[in-house]
């Protein structure tokens, strides 16, 4: 019997005349269907938003809004392992992953900005008036209103709660709707809303696609204030088009083609292990993934053997199993994408270190979505596989002679999300970094968050930064009231 996702509009569990089905991509088989909301659904959920914002939630104190964000946190851990297996039927990741990260960071994220709200401060400016009495400004922070949050497949419940904690913690009301691929995690934390406390209609939850679907229906209606979106870049430029009717306030955090740049004084264990994860970590399915790496020459042939190595090492298994760190790709047709680009690096010319196809089990899992963890070298700088995000487990190595040619091949990218510099040198490491045109560098590491810090990409891969004050920033915007004395 496959699970029944419902939407969740005004405080009730809505069903439709249409479903969806949702796949497993360790099987190749449906395990749950959702309810698609059409468009007269999208616009109860607006109103529903709309109705809420001048209701209980637009004037309750901000310690009670605070303790009910740290109550959704609560329930979230209190039902962990049912957030768990929803989050691995969809995705198909690890267990030992989605438990260390994707469940742990969405309760997390809850708390992280329930304290955010509580340490934020406005400005106050004192003026000269003709009358030398004076006047005082001080602006105070509002909500911007109904706010629709568009997510992503890769990280579920981490990056949907990464724009709800915020907004709600803002005292916005929202309307979410995840990605088709895994939206069983959003339908669970609307139960946990529910049984919060947190009134209805504050958070609203819609089923279904991108164009003309819920998507679409919701980035152009007339009643939503604010858009946050993470995805593609090509979905952002849609929505951004969408928006601009009605000059919604944007928030997006997109695609990227990541660079690794490895010196050849990098402690070499560190760099490989710190890279190989920045390759394979959810199946090469991060935002922040690295794509291409830049090794200086003296070390590269036995970098290259390296990560051959730690990719034949990778342990492609069930997601129970406590070995496995290698899962599937998310869908059928996002394994057909990986694949293309498997194809045309060979016809560019590269040279496959190892992988480029599909392994084989015997089992169930040969009608599931894997490929095999894939390292190419040999391609001009400008092959397609090395500009395009192809957003799976390969990266194409290449090496470098100077610092200046591999800062230049890292910025030549029409993307700018994120980096790592791998040296001893610490006067190289901060020149470098400094002179990387992406909004997150990492040097000797990588995916080392403080939630506090600015997140987001410059150039194509995004617009606006999330984390810590740049997220209340965004979902919150200051009013200024001039007193005069
Ligand atoms: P996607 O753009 O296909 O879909 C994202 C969401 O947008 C889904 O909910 C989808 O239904 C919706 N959507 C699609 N078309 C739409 C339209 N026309 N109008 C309104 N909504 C629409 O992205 P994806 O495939 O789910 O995720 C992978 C992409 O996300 C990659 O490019 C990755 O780099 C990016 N990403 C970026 C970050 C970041 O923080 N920068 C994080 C994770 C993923």
């Amino acid at each position: 019997m496959k699970k029944q996702l419902k939407n969740f509009v005004a405080g009730e569990f809505v069903t439709t005349g249409s479903t969806f089905d949702i796949y497993n991509p360790v099987t190749g088989t449906a395990h749950a269907e959702a309810f698609e909301a059409d468009k007269a659904l999208v616009d109860r959920a607006v109103s529903a938003a709309r109705t809420a914002l001048k209701g209980e939630w637009g004037s309750m104190p901000l310690q009670k809004r605070r303790a009910l964000l740290g109550k959704v946190a609560d329930l979230i851990e209190a039902r962990f392992d049912e957030f768990l297996a929803a989050e691995v039927a969809d995705t198909g990741k690890p267990v030992s992953l989605a438990s260390h990260i994707d469940i742990p960071r969405g309760a997390a994220n809850f708390r992280v900005f329930a304290d955010g709200i509580a340490n934020v401060s406005t400005e106050t400016f004192e003026m000269d008036t003709p009358d030398g009495r004076g006047a005082i400004n001080y602006s105070v922070r509002k909500p911007l209103g109904v706010i629709a949050i568009i997510s992503p497949w890769n990280l579920p419940l981490l990056l949907m709660t990464w724009k709800v904690a915020p907004a709600l913690a803002c005292g916005n009301t929202i309307i979410v709707k995840p990605s088709e691929e895994t939206p069983s995690t959003a339908t669970l934390l609307a139960e946990v809303i529910k049984e919060a406390g947190i009134p209805d209609g504050v958070f609203n939850l819609v089923h279904g696609f991108g164009p003309d679907s819920a998507g679409e229906f919701l980035t152009s209606h007339p009643g939503v204030d604010a858009i946050t979106f993470t995805g593609e870049t090509r979905t952002g430029s849609a929505i951004m088009r969408a928006a601009s009717e009605t000059v919604k306030a944007l928030s997006f955090e997109m695609g990227g083609k990541n660079p690794g740049i490895v010196f050849a004084d990098a402690d070499f264990d560190a760099a490989v292990e710190g890279i190989g994860r920045a390759i394979f970590a959810n199946t090469g399915q991060v935002c922040l993934a690295t794509e291409r790496v830049y090794v200086e020459r003296p070390i590269f042939d036995r970098f290259v053997q390296a990560m051959k190595e730690k990719a034949e090492a990778m342990h492609i298994g069930l997601p129970q199993d406590a070995e496995t760190n290698f899962g599937p790709l998310v869908s059928a047709e996002h394994r057909d994408k990986v694949l293309s680009y498997y194809k045309l690096a060979v016809e560019e010319g590269a040279t496959v270190v190892t992988g480029g196809g599909v392994p084989k089990f015997g089992d169930e899992r040969d009608n599931g979505y894997y490929v095999q963890p894939t390292i190419i070298t040999g391609l001009p700088e400008t092959a397609r596989c090395v500009k395009e995000e192809i957003f799976g487990p390969i990266a194409h190595i290449a090496p470098f002679d100077t610092e200046e040619e591999a800062v230049a091949m890292a910025n030549d990218t029409e993307y700018g999300l994120a980096s790592s510099i791998w040296t001893t040198n610490l006067t190289c490491a901060h020149r470098v970094a400094g002179q990387i045109e992406a909004g997150i560098n990492w040097v000797n590491c990588w995916f080392l968050r403080d939630l506090r810090t600015p997140f987001g990409g410059t150039k194509m891969s995004g617009i606006g930064r999330e984390g810590g004050i740049h997220s209340i920033n965004f979902y919150s915007e200051p009013v200024n009231i001039c007193v005069k004395l």
